[in-house]
């Protein structure tokens, strides 16, 4: 023979040399396979951190539609939406009823002429506050636009209502602040309207509570009552 015998021509492939042959070609798919896992796992991470980044943006855009700037509570929207949320509720009968009340601040306009536009914000936000913190966490309240705000206090009955709502009322009326080492009283007038099965929309409640409260504001400009004397001795509507 003239040139190197390959034996393997002769014979054909070992089963050794197939089997190594075969454990290469495992160990490469095999490698191949962990890589292409770890790549899609690090794009499904990729992908579900910017799903979470997205959605956390989302919140914030929706809090902030529904949010009044200055003062942090509900917007004129945000108030809107929750109360038709609770009267869906009491229509479902999960809820026993609420009181709505309006409020819009009275002569405000002259704190802002007398003391400056800045100061009749520091008075719109003790509002709020005062408002915020005498009411219970499933309550609401909200910055209706202005002056106006308003609050929801949600399962509560005609008594329990109208000792809570004198109370808010009472607190409002007592509000001060001290500005340039002058004392500016803050007062507000209130509407109330008790929300049963009975009421059809928003607007229905809105439109009787404000009435109420001008016919409160009237009162008290009137006869320059106390506006608490005035609330106790209103009936909830
Ligand atoms: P009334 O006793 O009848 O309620 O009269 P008022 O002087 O309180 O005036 P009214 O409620 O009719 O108008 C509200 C005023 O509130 C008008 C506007 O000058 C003022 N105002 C509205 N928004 C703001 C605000 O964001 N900041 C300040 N400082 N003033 C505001
Ligand atoms: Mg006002």
């Amino acid at each position: 023979m003239s040139r190197k015998t390959n034996y393997t021509d002769l014979i054909g492939e070992t089963d050794t040399a197939r089997d190594i042959r075969d454990d290469d070609a495992l160990r490469r798919t095999h490698s191949m396979t962990v890589a292409m896992l770890e790549h899609a796992h690090k794009l499904i991470a990729e992908a579900e951190k910017e799903l979470k980044e997205k959605n956390q943006r989302i919140k914030t855009l929706e809090n902030l539609a529904v949010t009044d700037e200055m003062t942090g509570l509900l917007n004129r929207r945000g108030f809107e939406h929750a109360v038709e949320q609770e009267m869906d509720r009491i229509h479902r009968g999960q809820s026993l009823g609420g009181a709505f009340a309006l409020l819009d601040m009275d002569k405000f306009k002259p704190i802002n002429d007398t003391y400056g536009h800045y100061a009749g914000d520091l008075c719109i936000q003790a509002v709020a506050r005062c408002l915020q913190s005498k009411i219970r966490s499933t309550d609401m309240a909200g910055r209706l636009g202005g002056d106006e705000f308003a609050i929801y206090l949600s399962n509560v009955d005609r008594k329990m209502a109208i000792k809570k709502l004198k109370k808010i009322n009472q607190k409002i009326n007592d509000l001060s602040l001290v500005w340039d080492d002058q004392l500016i009283n803050i007062g507000a007038s209130m509407g109330c309207v008790m929300v049963d099965n009975s009421i059809k929309s928003y607007k229905d409640i809105y439109t009787r509570a404000d009435h109420e409260m001008y016919r409160v504001k009237t009162m008290s400009r009137d006869h320059e009552t106390q506006r608490n004397e005035i609330l106790s001795e209103t009936n909830l509507i």
